[in-house]
């Protein structure tokens, strides 16, 4: 039977690369996307006339009702998860001094509230099976922290805090749960940023010397999800073209 893999915010830079990787390998994937999301349909109907055969559900991954109910119903009309990608994320990017409660409440919500929302629902079935694959997906400012983003780099660094402890409770079960933490990636988020900027200040930063590509992220997802990986939990592995070591 075909493993099924859903991915949060599968619409968006890195999720794209990421179903298109775990559908090349066989996987039934599907996605997640905001419940306002007017490009949804175009973007699906776009990506199944190459061939893909996604699906992809509404979910509020800030929401337990709404992720509980999307899980029920891929759940119904797909299959079991096996795969639980938790990709979906914000940044409302500001000093700590001008941060709001609600930018601070916003990033914790969609980056770190989201992984329990969506991994709740998925996890008892895999512990069932007796197979099951958590990747959350981090950024390397949750590992070293980065100025102004109190939010983002808490929501980060609490998601590793999360999977560390998770992996423990599962691990006898055969899930495994695993953290990747990305550096610069070219998707419109970072390459939307002024060729100056980039040149000046953030490709020095990183000794590979360019920005990672969506494709290096999915590839590592792909490795995570793969029966290959199965000694591989609680761990939080760095892609960032050797940016922050440690
Ligand atoms: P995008 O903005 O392209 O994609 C983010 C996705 O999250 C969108 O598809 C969006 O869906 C979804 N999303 C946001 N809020 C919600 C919500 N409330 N409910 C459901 N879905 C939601 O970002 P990237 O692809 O660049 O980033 C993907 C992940 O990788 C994020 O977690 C990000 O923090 C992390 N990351 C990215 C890096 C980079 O360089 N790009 C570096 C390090 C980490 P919709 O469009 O439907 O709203």
């Amino acid at each position: 039977m075909l493993r099924v893999a859903l991915i949060t915010g599968g619409m968006g830079g890195l999720g794209e690369a990421i179903c298109i990787k775990m559908a090349a390998l066989g996987y039934k994937v599907v996605t997640t996307h905001s419940p306002g999301n007017a490009k949804a349909e175009e973007w699906l109907k776009n990506m199944n006339n190459m061939g893909y055969g996604f699906k992809a559900y509404p979910c509020d991954v800030t929401d337990f009702d709404s992720a509980k109910a999307c899980v029920e119903t891929v759940t119904r009309e797909v299959g079991p998860i096996d795969v639980l990608v938790n990709n979906a994320g914000i940044t409302r990017d500001m000093t700590f001094k001008k941060m709001t409660k609600a930018d601070w409440d916003a990033v914790i919500r969609t980056n770190l509230d989201s992984v329990f929302n969506m991994t709740k629902q998925v996890m008892d079935g895999m512990v069932e099976r007796k197979w099951g694959r958590v990747v959350n997906v981090s950024s390397v400012n949750g590992q070293k922290g980065a100025f102004g983003q109190t939010n983002y780099s808490a929501a980060k660094a609490g998601m590793h805090g999360f999977t560390k402890a998770l992996a423990l409770e599962v691990a006898k079960q055969g899930v495994t749960v695993n953290t990747i933490s990305p550096g610069y990636i070219g998707t419109k988020m970072v390459t939307a940023i002024p060729q100056d900027i980039l040149d000046s200040k953030i490709l020095p930063q990183i000794p590979v010397g360019r920005l990672g590509k969506p494709e290096e992220i999915a590839g590592l997802v792909a490795y995570l999800a793969s029966d290959e990986a199965a000694f591989v939990t609680g761990a939080n592995i760095s892609i960032n073209g050797g940016q922050h070591m440690f």
